[in-house]
Order: C-alpha cells, then structure tokens, then sequence
C-alpha cells in the first residue's frame, strides 16, 4: 500500500504557521515512503474563504519547497460527491433530519448548564415520524441532519504521535450535524467533519497527519469512515506550536503567517528547516542543519514530541544566518536588493551592481535576517548620517580633531584609494602623529560612519569613496569636534 496523505488548509487566512508545520510533515512522510503528498483546499465555508487567501496558501507552501503531487483540489468543486453521500447515510438509517431551533437548542444547552451538565445534544429528534417532519416543516423551521452517536461506543485508534487513544461516545457532544439548512426535499450544506471524511476516502489517504487542535474531530470521523463502509486510515496528530509562555502561538505573539516571515527576511530553507525541528527530533540530535530532502530520508513519527513544541525566535534567527552566510553574494544582493528598495535607498540596480555586490560581500557573514540589511548599509546609502552619542564622545576626544584632520589632508595626495593605498595612508598618518595605527582607526570609523562599531573599516571607506562622501564625512566630523 502506498502512502497517500494530505494537507487540507482552509482559505480564511494566509498560511499559518502551524499549517506550514504540519504541511511539512506530511511532507517529509510522503518522501519518506516514495508517497503522495495532496493538496486539497476546504473551502466550504464560503462566507470567510477568499481567493486571495488559496493564493498566498500556494505561493507559501511552494516557497518553502513544498510541492504537491496532486491538487489543488477544491471542496467546492465537489458538492455533488458530498451529497449522495448523506443520502446513503439517511437512507441507512444512520443519519435523520432534526429540526430544533436555534433558541431551543440553546434552551437546551442553558438548562443542562444549570444542572451541571456538559451540553449536549439530546438526541431529541432520532425519532421523528415522517408526519412529525412533515408539520416541523410546514411551520417553516430548516433542518440539520445529525449522523447519530452511539452514547455506549468506544472508539479507540492508535495514534501515530500518541499513542493509544481512547473516547466515549457520550462524550461527542451528542448526534452530530453533518449538514446544514436541509429540508425534506434537500441535503443541505455539508459540513467539515463529513466532507473531510469523504474526500479522504474519496483521495485513498493512508495517513491523516495534523494538528493536535483536530483531536476531537477524530473519533466523530472514525464513526462515519465505519458508516460509509470505508477503511479508517492511520492518525497522527502533531503537537502544538507555543510561544515561550508556554500558550499557543496566535496573533498576539507577532508574525504567524509564513509570508510574515518571509518579508521580515527569513529564507525558505532555514524557515523549512526550523520548521522541521519544531516537534521532530532526528536520530542524530546534534544534527540542526539540514535540507527537506535531507530530513525525509530519516523522517519518522518515532522521533515525533507529544509535547508542545516551543517556538523560538533565537534559534531560528540563528538557523538563519547559517543558511544566509553560504549563499552567494551575487544571488544575496538580489535577495537585498528589494529591502533597501522599500528603505528608500536611492541606487541604481544596474549601475552600481558592483558596489552593490562589495556591500553585500561587507555584511553577508553579520546577517541574521535579510531585512538587518537596512540598518548595517545606512552609512553607505546616506550622503549624511550623523553622530551616535558614543562617536561624538570619541570625536571630542583629546586628539581626535588632529586625527581626522590629517587624514582628511592625506586624502586628496592619494591618486587612487584601494585597500593598500588607505591602509598606507593610515600607517602614514600614524606615523607623522607619532601614533599606533589601533588609536587611528576608531576615530576614522566614528568619523567615516558615525557609529563605534560596524562592518570592516577599510571595505567601508573604499565604498563611501566611490560616492565622494568620505570627504564630506571627515569635514563634518572636524566641524563636530569643535560644536
Ligand atoms: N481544514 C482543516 C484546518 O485547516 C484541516 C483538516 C484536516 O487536516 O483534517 O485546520
């Protein structure tokens, strides 16, 4: 039997990252077992799904090297298949039309809740008469129709994460609806835990892998794959992600959706990566850095936590970087490039490509994120940038002014300012103050970027240098010296 299984996000958002998560795992089991990884797009709800949303779900799951062997594969496209479905279900016996009210039904759950009682279902209409139905529905109530519960069942699955797990009948809430707004005459809208199991069945999936939220939907589920006469498929249900409180990772904590990360400068693979480790330990536990691919060859629900998985920005943040110092500088630039766009940095992309490239090659091994890029090039992009507190400090100096004066009258005598013609300069001027080159070259970074610490000092003079703004600079800082 090969293995078929399935990720079934819902348009009503960008792509999550807990879906991502779980898409990765279906991910990694498909390639694992030379399978086939699904997409099926649930958009049954068609109020809160939007098209816009499907997008960035098939644009996140292909970024991340997510690719699906079959699909997309819409709900909506497939109400015909849902429907005969539910009538086999009625015509069973097994499923019936109820027709309470909203109000009594939360008549129902109120007067439960005073006696202490865990609302329910009552089961009220499992019985109705055709003569019954018939007079709800000449009042002009709609119904729902509920598939029914055994309250004496045990449903019992070995989960692929957790083990053996148990649930009583009675405690699934009662007859469930499985479609909405039905009448005698029609089925209705059907709803998510009976078009999820008939599109299971319908895709042959082996393996129902996701979240652990879907817990509860299980044993409802293995109750229609019996009534539908069909085989239960394997269950895994992944843990959580939480934030560092320990409370599932929502909105409030800042980025969730993949396309979230993706503008703050993670890349895919290092997202990817993160992602794999976020409830799966390898074999080799040291290993961290590793392609999907990589990850599929050794993929197992063996190594899969029960427990929450802690989202945590500093290894990911760290994975990042790691990922980010091997790529090229030429392909980098071009993943900079649209960050010091959006900064409003002027440059002409062709023209100044070489510069362009020199300024990546200076801070490709500092990056954690693409988007630090802003902050550690501004010196460069900006004809003026000011003092930081600390650099005046330094400017103000005892011998500062000297400094930067001597050097900014050195400058004009070099014919051509290359890495060995500034450091000549440098190792000149130190010797013409009776100085150490160590004393020379902070004050020269203060004066050139206005900050203590940066990316290497000669790189950067060479590249303010092509601007002409080296000049500039060192004026300004001897005007400083003196305000
Ligand atoms: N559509 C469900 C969700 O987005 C997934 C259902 C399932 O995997 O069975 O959470």
């Amino acid at each position: 039997m090969s293995v078929r299984v399935r990720i079934a996000p819902s348009p009503t958002g960008n792509l999550h990252i807990g879906t991502a998560r779980t898409a990765v795992f279906n991910w990694l089991y498909a390639r694992h077992h030379n399978g086939t990884f699904i997409l099926r797009i649930e958009d049954t709800d068609l109020e809160r799904s939007r098209p816009e949303f499907t997008q960035n779900i098939l644009d996140g799951l292909q970024w991340l090297g997510l690719q699906w062997d079959e699909g997309p594969i819409f709900q909506s496209d497939r109400l015909d298949l849902y429907r005969p479905k539910i009538q086999e279900l009625l015509d069973k016996g097994l499923a019936y039309r109820a027709y309470e009210t909203p109000a009594e039904l939360d008549a129902m759950r109120e007067s439960q809740k005073t006696k202490g009682e865990a609302p329910r279902y009552n089961n009220g209409h499992r019985h109705l008469t055709p003569e019954q139905q018939a007079a709800y529905e000449a009042e002009g109530r709609t119904a729902v129709i509920r598939f029914k519960i055994d309250d004496d069942r045990e449903i019992v699955w070995h989960d692929l994460v957790r083990g053996e797990i148990s649930w009583k009948g009675r405690d699934l809430g009662g007859d469930m609806v499985i479609a909405r707004a039905a009448s005698q005459q029609d089925i209705g809208q059907p709803l998510y835990n009976f078009v999820v199991v008939v599109d299971d069945i319908d895709m042959a999936i082996t393996h129902v892998i996701r979240g652990e939220d879907h817990i509860g939907n299980t044993p409802k589920q293995i109750l229609l794959y019996e009534a539908l006469g069909a085989k239960v498929p394997e269950f895994g249900h992944t843990p959580l992600i939480l934030n560092q409180q320990g409370a599932k990772l929502s909105k409030r904590d800042g980025v969730t959706s993949i396309s979230d990360f993706q503008q703050m400068g993670y890349i895919a693979p290092a997202l990817a990566n993160y992602m794999t480790l976020l409830g799966w330990t390898p074999p080799d536990a040291t290993q961290e850095i590793f392609t999907l691919p990589e990850a599929a060859t050794q993929f197992g629900f063996e190594r899969v936590n029960k427990a929450g998985a802690k989202f945590d920005w500093d290894k990911l943040n760290w994975l990042n970087s790691q990922y980010l110092h091997h790529v090229p500088v030429p392909e980098l630039t071009d993943l900079l490039l649209p960050y010091w766009h959006a900064a409003g940095y002027a440059f002409d992309p062709t023209g100044d490509r070489p510069w362009l490239e020199q300024t990546t090659a200076l801070i490709s091994q500092s990056l954690a994120r693409l988007d630090d890029c802003v902050a550690m090039t501004r010196y460069l992009f900006v004809p003026e940038v000011g003092f930081s507190e600390d650099a005046l400090k330094k400017l103000k100096q005892d011998g500062s002014k000297e400094i930067v004066q001597a050097i900014a009258a050195a400058l004009p005598t070099v014919e051509s300012l290359t890495e060995e013609t500034s450091q000549a300069l440098i190792k000149q001027v130190a010797q013409a103050l009776g100085r150490k080159e160590g004393q020379l070259k902070p004050i020269l970074r203060v004066a050139l970027t206005g900050e203590t610490k940066g990316p290497d000092l000669i790189q950067s003079w060479l590249l303010l240098h092509h601007h002409g703004w080296d000049t500039t600079r060192l004026q300004t800082a001897i005007d400083a010296t003196q305000a």
